[in-house]
Formats: structure tokens, C-alpha cells, sequence
């Protein structure tokens, strides 16, 4: 039994996380989406029990679970027994980051693995921060998320008017 982690902020989730955690749940026998909630604590859009919901009701996978920790990944998987932690690749300017990442992780656990999955192409530039920009300036997000969470984007925007 393989078990491996999608770690993120997902704030909201977008496309470009769901084809990673969907191409993630056809490698591995179960895929936790780690909900961070340790990270933009301060500007976010969703809260962190919001964001799970919106995961969960975009994605239909049996072999993918939801989940929010507030401490170091490395534990999380240590606790859970995950063999790997899966990350999403856009473009050069996501490389030194994650790598630096993905460094610190394997010598805090050595038995995870970090896998990288290139975004598809038309997701290189997707992002939440992206899509909460298009939003807050009036633009149409249909194309960049879940078509089941387009509303509570808008509805978060409005409330916040
Ligand atoms: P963001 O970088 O958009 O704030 P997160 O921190 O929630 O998103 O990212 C969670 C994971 O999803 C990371 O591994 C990130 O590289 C990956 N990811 C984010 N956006 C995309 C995308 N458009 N295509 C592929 N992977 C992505």
C-alpha cells in the first residue's frame, strides 16, 4: 500500500491542483490532499475547513482523502506512513523553491520521496493567487477552477465588497 501526500495551500483549489492530485491517485494506492493551514494564515480567502470541502466536492477519487495540519509535512508523513510527497511543477521560477523543499524534507525523513508532476501546459501560469486576482477584478474564473466552486468564489468576493 503506497501512500502519498498532495501538500498545499489551496486556497481555492484550482485545475492545475486537481490534475495533479487526480494524476497522483493514479500512481499511488491512496493520496492524502494535506490541507496546510501553517501557511497565509493572514490573507486568505477561504478558511481551511472551507477549502477542504471545496476539494472534496471537487474531486471524486475513492483513493483520495482530505486532510489540514499545522505542523512540519515530514511529521505528517512519518505519522501517516506515506512513501511520498507529491508536488506540482509549473515552470523554472517553482524549481529553487521546491527544491530547496524537497532537500530539507528528505533529510528531516529520508524514507519519504518528494515526486515532481509537470503541469500540463495549459495550467503552466494557473494559480490560486491568480485566480483570486481575476476575480477581484471582475474577470471570468470559469476557465481555472472546479466548475462546482465557481459560485462560492464569487459569493466570497461579493461578501467581501
Ligand atoms: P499555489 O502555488 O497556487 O499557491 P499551493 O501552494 O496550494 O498553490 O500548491 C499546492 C501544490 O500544487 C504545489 O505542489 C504546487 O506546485 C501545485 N500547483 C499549484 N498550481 C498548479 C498548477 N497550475 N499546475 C500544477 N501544479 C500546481
Amino acid at each position: 500500500m503506497k501512500k502519498a501526500i498532495c501538500p498545499g495551500s489551496f486556497d481555492p483549489v484550482t485545475l492545475g491542483h486537481i490534475d495533479i492530485i487526480e494524476r497522483a491517485a493514479d500512481i499511488f494506492d491512496e493520496v492524502t490532499v494535506l490541507v496546510m493551514s501553517n501557511r497565509n494564515k493572514k490573507d486568505s480567502l477561504f478558511t481551511v475547513e472551507e477549502r477542504m470541502e471545496l476539494i472534496e466536492r471537487s474531486v471524486s477519487r475513492s483513493n483520495v482523502k482530505i486532510d489540514t495540519y499545522n505542523g512540519l509535512l515530514v511529521d505528517y508523513a512519518k505519522e501517516h506512513g506515506a512513501a511520498a510527497i507529491v508536488k506540482g511543477l509549473r515552470a523554472m521560477s517553482d524549481f529553487e523553491y521546491e527544491f530547496q523543499q524537497a532537500l530539507t524534507n528528505k533529510s528531516l525523513y529520508p524514507d519519504a520521496e518528494t515526486v515532481f508532476l509537470c503541469a500540463r501546459g495549459e495550467n503552466m501560469f494557473l494559480s490560486s493567487s491568480m485566480v483570486k486576482e481575476v476575480c477581484a477584478l471582475g474577470g471570468d474564473v470559469r476557465p481555472f477552477v472546479p466548475e462546482c466552486i465557481v459560485n462560492d468564489i464569487y459569493k466570497r468576493f461579493k461578501g467581501d465588497k
